[in-house]
Protein backbone atom coordinates (compact mmCIF):
# COMPACT_ATOMS: atom_id res chain seq x y z
CA UNK A 1 0.00 0.00 0.00
CA UNK A 2 1.31 3.70 -0.91
CA UNK A 3 2.09 5.98 2.07
CA UNK A 4 -0.91 8.47 1.83
CA UNK A 5 -3.43 4.97 1.63
CA UNK A 6 -1.38 3.89 4.60
CA UNK A 7 -1.86 7.21 6.55
CA UNK A 8 -5.50 7.34 5.50
CA UNK A 9 -5.84 3.90 6.92
CA UNK A 10 -5.04 5.54 10.51
CA UNK A 11 -6.42 9.10 10.86
CA UNK A 12 -9.33 8.43 8.44
CA UNK A 13 -9.49 9.14 4.51
CA UNK A 14 -11.12 13.10 5.00
CA UNK A 15 -8.34 14.01 7.49
CA UNK A 16 -5.64 13.59 4.54
CA UNK A 17 -5.67 16.29 2.25
CA UNK A 18 -3.63 15.78 -0.97
CA UNK A 19 -5.02 18.48 -3.51
CA UNK A 20 -3.43 21.64 -3.86
CA UNK A 21 -6.83 23.84 -2.63
CA UNK A 22 -7.22 21.94 0.36
CA UNK A 23 -3.61 22.13 1.13
CA UNK A 24 -3.05 26.07 0.42
CA UNK A 25 -3.61 27.31 3.79
CA UNK A 26 -1.35 24.48 5.27
CA UNK A 27 1.55 25.30 2.92
CA UNK A 28 2.09 29.51 3.20
CA UNK A 29 3.27 31.56 6.58
CA UNK A 30 1.25 33.77 8.03
CA UNK A 31 3.60 36.75 6.84
CA UNK A 32 3.36 35.44 3.52
CA UNK A 33 7.19 34.95 3.25
CA UNK A 34 7.75 31.67 2.85
CA UNK A 35 6.12 28.60 0.76
CA UNK A 36 6.19 24.88 0.83
CA UNK A 37 4.51 21.80 -0.94
CA UNK A 38 3.70 18.78 1.22
CA UNK A 39 3.29 14.49 -0.20
CA UNK A 40 -0.12 15.35 2.21
CA UNK A 41 -1.47 17.36 5.10
CA UNK A 42 -2.20 14.94 7.84
CA UNK A 43 -4.75 15.62 10.47
CA UNK A 44 -4.54 13.22 13.43
CA UNK A 45 -6.96 12.71 16.09
CA UNK A 46 -5.46 11.35 19.03
CA UNK A 47 -1.81 10.91 20.13
CA UNK A 48 -2.34 7.09 19.06
CA UNK A 49 -2.78 8.76 15.42
CA UNK A 50 0.42 10.52 16.02
CA UNK A 51 2.31 7.84 16.99
CA UNK A 52 1.11 5.24 14.19
CA UNK A 53 1.68 8.46 11.48
CA UNK A 54 5.42 8.82 12.98
CA UNK A 55 6.30 5.44 13.37
CA UNK A 56 5.25 4.66 9.70
CA UNK A 57 6.98 7.87 8.19
CA UNK A 58 10.34 6.82 10.30
CA UNK A 59 9.84 3.77 8.46
CA UNK A 60 9.77 5.14 5.03
CA UNK A 61 12.33 8.18 6.10
CA UNK A 62 9.77 11.10 5.28
CA UNK A 63 9.96 13.76 6.71
CA UNK A 64 7.11 15.33 9.22
CA UNK A 65 6.54 18.60 9.41
CA UNK A 66 4.32 19.47 12.81
CA UNK A 67 1.99 22.17 12.41
CA UNK A 68 -0.37 24.17 14.62
CA UNK A 69 -2.19 27.24 14.03
CA UNK A 70 0.56 28.36 11.81
CA UNK A 71 1.12 31.73 13.17
CA UNK A 72 4.99 31.17 13.31
CA UNK A 73 6.75 34.79 13.24
CA UNK A 74 10.01 32.97 11.94
CA UNK A 75 8.82 30.06 8.69
CA UNK A 76 8.84 27.76 11.47
CA UNK A 77 5.56 25.52 10.25
CA UNK A 78 6.33 26.02 6.62
CA UNK A 79 7.52 22.83 4.63
CA UNK A 80 10.20 23.33 1.56
CA UNK A 81 9.56 23.33 -1.71
CA UNK A 82 10.38 19.70 -2.27
CA UNK A 83 6.84 18.08 -1.73
CA UNK A 84 8.59 15.26 0.57
CA UNK A 85 7.35 15.97 3.59
CA UNK A 86 3.95 15.50 5.73
CA UNK A 87 2.60 18.38 7.36
CA UNK A 88 1.10 17.21 10.43
CA UNK A 89 -1.51 19.68 11.42
CA UNK A 90 -2.80 19.05 15.29
CA UNK A 91 -5.70 21.18 15.30
CA UNK A 92 -8.57 18.56 14.80
CA UNK A 93 -6.91 17.45 18.45
CA UNK A 94 -8.45 20.26 20.83
CA UNK A 95 -9.97 19.33 23.95
CA UNK A 96 -9.67 20.45 27.17
CA UNK A 97 -8.72 16.83 29.17
CA UNK A 98 -9.28 17.56 32.38
CA UNK A 99 -9.32 20.70 34.88
CA UNK A 100 -7.93 20.75 38.31
CA UNK A 101 -9.00 23.52 40.54
CA UNK A 102 -7.42 21.92 43.60
CA UNK A 103 -3.87 21.73 42.28
CA UNK A 104 -4.42 24.62 39.98
CA UNK A 105 -3.92 22.89 36.30
CA UNK A 106 -5.12 22.13 33.21
CA UNK A 107 -4.77 19.60 30.37
CA UNK A 108 -5.49 19.48 27.23
CA UNK A 109 -4.49 18.18 23.64
CA UNK A 110 -2.02 20.50 21.80
CA UNK A 111 -4.22 21.46 19.06
CA UNK A 112 -6.32 23.28 21.00
CA UNK A 113 -6.44 27.14 20.51
CA UNK A 114 -5.02 29.62 23.02
CA UNK A 115 -8.25 31.74 22.90
CA UNK A 116 -9.75 28.16 23.89
CA UNK A 117 -8.05 27.70 27.26
CA UNK A 118 -8.30 31.14 28.62
CA UNK A 119 -11.77 30.96 28.14
CA UNK A 120 -11.82 27.36 29.90
CA UNK A 121 -10.08 28.48 32.79
CA UNK A 122 -12.18 31.28 33.30
CA UNK A 123 -15.31 29.11 33.46
CA UNK A 124 -13.85 27.54 36.25
CA UNK A 125 -13.30 30.57 37.68
CA UNK A 126 -9.28 30.46 37.28
CA UNK A 127 -6.89 32.14 34.76
CA UNK A 128 -3.96 31.37 32.16
CA UNK A 129 -2.09 34.11 31.52
CA UNK A 130 -0.57 33.36 27.99
CA UNK A 131 -1.79 36.35 25.89
CA UNK A 132 -0.26 37.22 22.32
CA UNK A 133 -2.02 38.84 18.99
CA UNK A 134 -2.30 35.67 17.82
CA UNK A 135 -4.54 33.55 20.70
CA UNK A 136 -7.29 33.02 18.61
CA UNK A 137 -5.55 30.92 16.03
CA UNK A 138 -2.08 30.08 17.51
CA UNK A 139 -2.45 26.29 19.69
CA UNK A 140 -0.90 25.38 22.97
CA UNK A 141 1.51 22.73 20.82
CA UNK A 142 2.69 25.43 18.80
CA UNK A 143 2.69 27.82 21.98
CA UNK A 144 5.28 24.98 23.22
CA UNK A 145 7.39 24.42 20.59
CA UNK A 146 8.14 27.89 19.94
CA UNK A 147 8.38 28.86 24.15
CA UNK A 148 5.87 31.85 23.38
CA UNK A 149 5.87 34.83 25.54
CA UNK A 150 3.46 37.24 24.70
CA UNK A 151 2.15 40.31 26.92
CA UNK A 152 2.22 38.98 30.43
CA UNK A 153 5.75 37.29 30.52
CA UNK A 154 6.64 39.97 32.83
CA UNK A 155 4.38 38.92 36.11
CA UNK A 156 4.10 35.23 34.48
CA UNK A 157 6.72 34.04 32.50
CA UNK A 158 7.06 32.55 29.36
CA UNK A 159 4.99 29.12 28.22
CA UNK A 160 7.95 27.19 29.68
CA UNK A 161 7.39 28.90 33.44
CA UNK A 162 3.62 28.01 32.72
CA UNK A 163 3.72 24.30 31.87
CA UNK A 164 3.92 21.32 34.32
CA UNK A 165 4.08 18.25 32.74
CA UNK A 166 4.23 16.92 28.73
CA UNK A 167 3.28 14.25 26.59
CA UNK A 168 5.46 13.73 23.47
CA UNK A 169 5.66 11.63 20.52
CA UNK A 170 9.04 10.50 19.45
CA UNK A 171 10.31 10.72 16.10
CA UNK A 172 10.08 6.65 15.75
CA UNK A 173 6.24 6.53 16.89
CA UNK A 174 7.04 5.78 20.78
CA UNK A 175 5.10 7.70 23.31
CA UNK A 176 7.02 9.77 26.13
CA UNK A 177 3.65 10.23 28.82
CA UNK A 178 5.81 12.80 31.40
CA UNK A 179 1.44 14.16 31.38
CA UNK A 180 2.21 15.06 35.69
CA UNK A 181 1.31 17.72 37.50
CA UNK A 182 3.97 18.22 39.70
CA UNK A 183 5.28 21.27 40.90
CA UNK A 184 8.98 19.59 42.88
CA UNK A 185 10.48 16.48 40.14
CA UNK A 186 14.13 15.92 41.04
CA UNK A 187 14.57 12.89 38.92
CA UNK A 188 17.68 13.91 36.59
CA UNK A 189 16.99 15.84 33.38
CA UNK A 190 14.15 18.25 32.46
CA UNK A 191 13.51 16.45 29.11
CA UNK A 192 10.14 18.87 29.52
CA UNK A 193 12.72 21.58 28.78
CA UNK A 194 13.96 20.05 25.85
CA UNK A 195 11.07 19.87 24.17
CA UNK A 196 10.15 23.49 25.04
CA UNK A 197 11.54 25.33 22.43
CA UNK A 198 12.70 23.30 20.67
CA UNK A 199 10.50 23.95 17.73
CA UNK A 200 9.05 20.50 15.97
CA UNK A 201 12.56 19.42 15.61
CA UNK A 202 13.26 16.64 18.59
CA UNK A 203 8.98 15.17 19.08
CA UNK A 204 5.87 16.11 18.50
CA UNK A 205 3.98 17.40 21.23
CA UNK A 206 0.40 15.91 21.75
CA UNK A 207 -0.28 17.00 25.45
CA UNK A 208 0.22 19.32 28.12
CA UNK A 209 -0.38 20.50 31.99
CA UNK A 210 -0.34 23.99 31.79
CA UNK A 211 -0.81 26.01 35.55
CA UNK A 212 -3.75 27.88 36.19
CA UNK A 213 -3.72 31.18 38.67
CA UNK A 214 -6.26 33.26 39.93
CA UNK A 215 -8.60 35.04 37.95
CA UNK A 216 -7.49 38.93 38.04
CA UNK A 217 -10.62 41.09 39.29
CA UNK A 218 -8.92 44.02 39.10
CA UNK A 219 -7.00 46.19 36.34
CA UNK A 220 -5.50 49.29 35.74
CA UNK A 221 -4.24 50.44 31.88
CA UNK A 222 -2.41 52.92 30.57
CA UNK A 223 -1.27 54.33 27.50
CA UNK A 224 1.69 57.09 28.32
CA UNK A 225 3.69 59.03 25.72
CA UNK A 226 7.21 59.27 26.54
CA UNK A 227 9.80 60.93 24.31
CA UNK A 228 12.12 57.61 23.79
CA UNK A 229 13.21 54.54 24.78
CA UNK A 230 15.43 56.19 27.73
CA UNK A 231 11.99 57.76 29.31
CA UNK A 232 10.20 54.09 29.03
CA UNK A 233 13.16 52.69 30.93
CA UNK A 234 13.09 55.30 33.83
CA UNK A 235 9.22 54.72 33.55
CA UNK A 236 9.32 51.22 33.92
CA UNK A 237 11.41 51.57 37.25
CA UNK A 238 9.35 54.24 38.87
CA UNK A 239 5.92 52.41 38.17
CA UNK A 240 7.79 48.54 38.96
CA UNK A 241 8.59 50.38 42.22
CA UNK A 242 4.80 51.15 43.42
CA UNK A 243 3.52 48.42 41.69
CA UNK A 244 5.45 45.45 42.43
CA UNK A 245 4.49 42.25 40.50
CA UNK A 246 1.03 44.19 39.98
CA UNK A 247 2.77 45.86 37.06
CA UNK A 248 1.67 42.88 34.46
CA UNK A 249 2.39 44.29 31.05
CA UNK A 250 4.79 47.21 29.86
CA UNK A 251 4.66 47.62 26.36
CA UNK A 252 6.58 50.18 24.48
CA UNK A 253 5.67 51.49 20.79
CA UNK A 254 7.88 54.16 18.50
CA UNK A 255 5.81 56.97 17.23
CA UNK A 256 6.47 55.78 13.62
CA UNK A 257 4.97 52.22 14.83
CA UNK A 258 2.21 54.54 16.31
CA UNK A 259 2.13 56.27 13.04
CA UNK A 260 1.94 52.78 10.97
CA UNK A 261 -0.93 51.77 13.32
CA UNK A 262 -3.21 55.09 12.35
CA UNK A 263 -2.50 54.41 9.05
CA UNK A 264 -3.21 51.24 8.56
CA UNK A 265 -5.95 49.73 11.42
CA UNK A 266 -8.76 51.65 10.88
CA UNK A 267 -10.15 51.25 14.79
CA UNK A 268 -7.17 52.06 16.03
CA UNK A 269 -7.78 55.06 17.93
CA UNK A 270 -4.90 56.97 19.82
CA UNK A 271 -5.65 58.63 23.65
CA UNK A 272 -3.94 61.46 23.63
CA UNK A 273 -4.24 62.70 19.90
CA UNK A 274 -1.16 63.25 17.79
CA UNK A 275 1.51 60.18 18.03
CA UNK A 276 4.17 61.25 20.52
CA UNK A 277 7.99 60.22 20.32
CA UNK A 278 6.98 57.00 21.30
CA UNK A 279 5.07 55.65 24.06
CA UNK A 280 4.22 52.79 26.43
CA UNK A 281 1.74 50.42 27.22
CA UNK A 282 1.36 49.38 30.85
CA UNK A 283 -1.35 47.21 32.63
CA UNK A 284 -1.69 46.24 36.44
CA UNK A 285 -3.99 43.42 37.71
CA UNK A 286 -4.59 42.17 41.17
CA UNK A 287 -6.73 40.46 42.64
CA UNK A 288 -9.51 42.63 43.66
CA UNK A 289 -9.86 46.37 44.54
CA UNK A 290 -9.24 48.29 41.08
CA UNK A 291 -9.40 51.85 42.96
CA UNK A 292 -6.27 51.17 44.82
CA UNK A 293 -4.87 49.46 41.77
CA UNK A 294 -5.85 52.63 39.43
CA UNK A 295 -4.56 54.93 42.39
CA UNK A 296 -1.07 53.15 42.14
CA UNK A 297 -1.00 53.66 38.71
CA UNK A 298 -1.85 57.21 38.99
CA UNK A 299 0.37 57.54 41.61
CA UNK A 300 2.89 56.39 39.46
CA UNK A 301 2.72 58.61 36.45
CA UNK A 302 2.17 61.51 38.37
CA UNK A 303 5.78 61.45 40.61
CA UNK A 304 7.39 60.14 36.53
CA UNK A 305 5.69 63.42 35.06
CA UNK A 306 6.81 65.66 37.77
CA UNK A 307 10.58 63.98 37.07
CA UNK A 308 10.39 65.07 33.63
CA UNK A 309 9.64 61.74 32.40
CA UNK A 310 6.28 61.76 30.61
CA UNK A 311 4.94 63.78 28.80
CA UNK A 312 1.41 62.83 28.88
CA UNK A 313 -1.35 60.05 30.25
CA UNK A 314 -4.69 58.37 29.79
CA UNK A 315 -5.74 56.10 32.28
CA UNK A 316 -8.89 53.90 30.46
CA UNK A 317 -11.43 54.78 33.09
CA UNK A 318 -13.87 51.52 32.25
CA UNK A 319 -12.86 47.84 29.94
CA UNK A 320 -13.98 49.39 26.81
CA UNK A 321 -11.44 52.16 26.85
CA UNK A 322 -8.91 49.71 27.94
CA UNK A 323 -9.85 46.95 25.07
CA UNK A 324 -8.96 50.34 22.86
CA UNK A 325 -5.67 51.13 24.21
CA UNK A 326 -4.85 47.37 24.08
CA UNK A 327 -6.34 47.62 20.18
CA UNK A 328 -3.55 50.06 19.40
CA UNK A 329 -1.17 47.56 20.65
CA UNK A 330 -2.34 44.59 18.81
CA UNK A 331 -2.50 46.12 15.63
CA UNK A 332 1.13 46.77 14.97
CA UNK A 333 1.92 42.91 13.40
CA UNK A 334 -0.93 43.52 10.86
CA UNK A 335 -0.24 46.87 9.99
CA UNK A 336 3.44 45.84 9.33
CA UNK A 337 2.59 43.42 6.89
CA UNK A 338 -0.30 45.91 5.33
CA UNK A 339 3.04 48.46 4.49
CA UNK A 340 5.21 45.85 2.92
CA UNK A 341 7.89 43.72 3.32
CA UNK A 342 9.96 44.60 6.60
CA UNK A 343 13.34 42.77 7.25
CA UNK A 344 12.39 41.69 11.00
CA UNK A 345 14.05 40.96 13.92
CA UNK A 346 13.00 39.77 17.46
CA UNK A 347 15.83 40.53 19.75
CA UNK A 348 16.42 40.43 23.78
CA UNK A 349 19.39 42.30 25.53
CA UNK A 350 19.57 42.84 29.29
CA UNK A 351 16.84 45.83 29.82
CA UNK A 352 19.05 48.48 31.58
CA UNK A 353 20.51 48.02 27.89
CA UNK A 354 17.69 48.78 25.91
CA UNK A 355 17.86 52.39 25.25
CA UNK A 356 21.26 51.71 23.65
CA UNK A 357 20.55 48.88 22.33
CA UNK A 358 17.85 51.20 20.30
CA UNK A 359 20.03 54.23 19.97
CA UNK A 360 22.71 52.01 18.28
CA UNK A 361 21.09 49.89 16.09
CA UNK A 362 19.25 53.18 14.58
CA UNK A 363 22.33 54.57 14.19
CA UNK A 364 24.15 52.09 12.77
CA UNK A 365 21.31 50.82 9.94
CA UNK A 366 20.66 54.49 8.81
CA UNK A 367 24.27 54.81 7.91
CA UNK A 368 24.41 51.53 6.01
CA UNK A 369 21.06 52.47 4.62
CA UNK A 370 20.18 56.24 4.75
CA UNK A 371 16.37 56.41 4.37
CA UNK A 372 15.30 52.76 6.20
CA UNK A 373 12.81 52.92 8.49
CA UNK A 374 12.95 51.59 11.67
CA UNK A 375 9.61 50.52 12.96
CA UNK A 376 10.23 49.60 17.02
CA UNK A 377 7.90 47.52 18.85
CA UNK A 378 7.90 45.05 21.77
CA UNK A 379 8.06 43.77 25.47
CA UNK A 380 10.01 46.40 27.02
CA UNK A 381 9.62 45.29 30.24
CA UNK A 382 11.12 41.83 29.50
CA UNK A 383 13.95 43.34 27.60
CA UNK A 384 12.11 42.00 24.18
CA UNK A 385 11.93 44.21 21.40
CA UNK A 386 10.79 43.61 17.67
CA UNK A 387 13.15 45.81 15.54
CA UNK A 388 11.28 46.06 11.77
CA UNK A 389 13.45 47.86 9.45
CA UNK A 390 11.00 49.11 6.32
CA UNK A 391 12.56 50.08 3.22
CA UNK A 392 13.67 53.85 2.49
CA UNK A 393 10.49 55.09 0.77
CA UNK A 394 10.51 54.61 -3.05
CA UNK A 395 13.18 51.44 -2.96
CA UNK A 396 11.36 48.10 -4.38
CA UNK A 397 11.31 44.90 -2.40
CA UNK A 398 14.26 43.15 -4.58
CA UNK A 399 16.44 45.83 -4.15
CA UNK A 400 15.14 45.92 -0.37
CA UNK A 401 16.06 41.98 -0.40
CA UNK A 402 19.15 42.38 -1.22
CA UNK A 403 20.23 44.91 1.53
CA UNK A 404 18.51 42.96 4.20
CA UNK A 405 21.04 40.72 5.40
CA UNK A 406 23.38 43.01 5.62
CA UNK A 407 20.91 44.97 7.96
CA UNK A 408 19.94 41.96 9.94
CA UNK A 409 23.75 40.99 10.44
CA UNK A 410 24.30 45.15 12.12
CA UNK A 411 20.98 44.43 14.28
CA UNK A 412 22.05 41.41 15.55
CA UNK A 413 25.75 42.07 16.19
CA UNK A 414 24.27 45.26 18.51
CA UNK A 415 22.18 42.47 19.97
CA UNK A 416 25.71 40.21 20.75
CA UNK A 417 27.80 42.87 21.79
CA UNK A 418 25.21 43.42 24.50
CA UNK A 419 25.01 39.39 25.17
CA UNK A 420 21.78 39.66 23.68
CA UNK A 421 19.90 36.47 21.72
CA UNK A 422 18.45 36.73 18.28
CA UNK A 423 15.37 35.45 18.88
CA UNK A 424 13.16 36.23 22.58
CA UNK A 425 10.43 34.54 21.69
CA UNK A 426 9.47 34.41 17.82
CA UNK A 427 12.25 31.51 16.88
CA UNK A 428 14.72 30.47 14.80
CA UNK A 429 12.71 28.81 12.74
CA UNK A 430 14.14 29.25 8.94
CA UNK A 431 14.08 33.10 9.32
CA UNK A 432 17.67 32.90 11.70
CA UNK A 433 18.49 29.59 10.98
CA UNK A 434 21.78 30.65 8.53
CA UNK A 435 22.69 33.53 11.81
CA UNK A 436 23.06 30.37 14.19
CA UNK A 437 26.23 29.88 12.82
CA UNK A 438 27.40 33.27 13.59
CA UNK A 439 25.42 33.95 16.99
CA UNK A 440 25.59 30.81 18.79
CA UNK A 441 28.80 29.69 20.41
CA UNK A 442 30.00 26.62 18.18
CA UNK A 443 29.96 24.44 21.58
CA UNK A 444 26.08 25.11 21.99
CA UNK A 445 25.56 24.34 18.51
CA UNK A 446 27.63 21.22 18.62
CA UNK A 447 25.34 20.09 21.87
CA UNK A 448 22.47 21.05 20.15
CA UNK A 449 23.20 18.33 17.18
CA UNK A 450 24.04 15.92 19.75
CA UNK A 451 20.67 15.97 20.76
CA UNK A 452 18.98 16.00 17.63
CA UNK A 453 20.95 13.39 16.80
CA UNK A 454 20.14 11.76 20.04
CA UNK A 455 16.20 11.85 19.31
CA UNK A 456 15.75 12.08 15.67
CA UNK A 457 19.14 10.08 14.60
CA UNK A 458 17.91 10.03 10.78
CA UNK A 459 16.78 14.10 10.95
CA UNK A 460 13.05 13.57 9.91
CA UNK A 461 11.38 15.85 12.64
CA UNK A 462 10.87 19.78 11.02
CA UNK A 463 14.25 19.56 8.87
CA UNK A 464 15.93 23.19 7.94
CA UNK A 465 14.62 24.58 11.06
CA UNK A 466 16.00 25.81 14.22
CA UNK A 467 19.44 24.20 13.30
CA UNK A 468 22.05 24.85 10.35
CA UNK A 469 23.58 21.86 8.23
CA UNK A 470 27.21 21.03 8.89
CA UNK A 471 27.54 22.59 5.43
CA UNK A 472 26.94 26.28 6.74
CA UNK A 473 29.17 26.52 9.74
C1 LIG B 1 -0.33 38.74 15.05
C2 LIG B 1 0.68 37.85 15.73
C3 LIG B 1 1.17 38.22 16.97
C4 LIG B 1 2.10 37.39 17.63
N1 LIG B 1 2.55 37.77 18.85
C5 LIG B 1 3.40 36.97 19.51
C6 LIG B 1 3.86 37.32 20.82
O1 LIG B 1 3.52 38.36 21.37
N2 LIG B 1 4.68 36.45 21.45
C7 LIG B 1 5.08 35.27 20.88
O2 LIG B 1 5.82 34.50 21.51
N3 LIG B 1 4.70 34.94 19.63
C8 LIG B 1 3.88 35.74 18.94
N4 LIG B 1 3.49 35.40 17.67
C9 LIG B 1 4.05 34.21 17.01
C10 LIG B 1 3.18 32.94 17.12
O3 LIG B 1 1.85 33.21 17.27
C11 LIG B 1 3.61 32.07 18.25
O4 LIG B 1 4.93 31.64 17.99
C12 LIG B 1 2.75 30.84 18.52
O5 LIG B 1 3.24 30.28 19.71
C13 LIG B 1 2.76 29.78 17.43
O6 LIG B 1 1.70 28.85 17.65
P1 LIG B 1 1.04 28.05 16.44
O7 LIG B 1 0.09 27.05 16.99
O8 LIG B 1 0.50 28.96 15.42
O9 LIG B 1 2.32 27.29 15.87
P2 LIG B 1 2.81 27.07 14.36
O10 LIG B 1 3.03 28.39 13.71
O11 LIG B 1 1.89 26.14 13.66
O12 LIG B 1 4.19 26.37 14.64
C14 LIG B 1 5.22 27.04 15.32
C15 LIG B 1 6.39 26.06 15.56
O13 LIG B 1 5.97 25.04 16.44
C16 LIG B 1 6.05 23.75 15.83
N5 LIG B 1 4.87 23.02 16.31
C17 LIG B 1 3.57 23.38 16.21
N6 LIG B 1 2.80 22.50 16.86
C18 LIG B 1 3.62 21.55 17.37
C19 LIG B 1 3.43 20.38 18.15
N7 LIG B 1 2.22 20.00 18.54
N8 LIG B 1 4.51 19.64 18.49
C20 LIG B 1 5.76 20.00 18.12
N9 LIG B 1 6.00 21.11 17.38
C21 LIG B 1 4.95 21.88 17.03
C22 LIG B 1 6.07 24.01 14.35
O14 LIG B 1 6.75 22.99 13.65
C23 LIG B 1 6.83 25.33 14.29
O15 LIG B 1 8.21 25.08 14.41
C24 LIG B 1 2.56 36.21 16.99
C25 LIG B 1 2.06 35.85 15.74
C26 LIG B 1 1.13 36.66 15.11
C27 LIG B 1 0.62 36.23 13.76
Amino acid sequence: MDLIARIAAIVGEKHVFVDAEAQAPFLTDWLGKYRGAAAAIVRPGSTEDVAAVLALCAARKIPIVPQGGNTSMSGGATPDMSGRAVVLSLTRMNRVRAVDPVGNTMTVDAGVVLAKVQEAAKAAGRFFPLSLGAEGSCTIGGNLAANAGGVAVLRYGTMRELTLGLEVVLPDGRIWDGLTALRKDNTGYALRDLFIGSEGTLGVITGAVLKLFPQPMARATAFVAVNDASAALALLSSVRARSGDRLTAFEFMTGDCLSLILKHISDARLPLGAPPPAAVLIELSDADDELELTGRLESALVEAAEADIVLDAAIAQDGAQSKAFWRIREGVSQALVREGKAAKHDVSVPVAAIADFVAAADAAVTAAAPGVRPIVFGHLGDGNLHYNLLPPVGLGDTEFAALAPGLTHIVHDETRRRRGSISAEHGIGQLRVSEMPRCKAPIELELMRSLKGLFDPDGLLNPGKLLPGPAEN
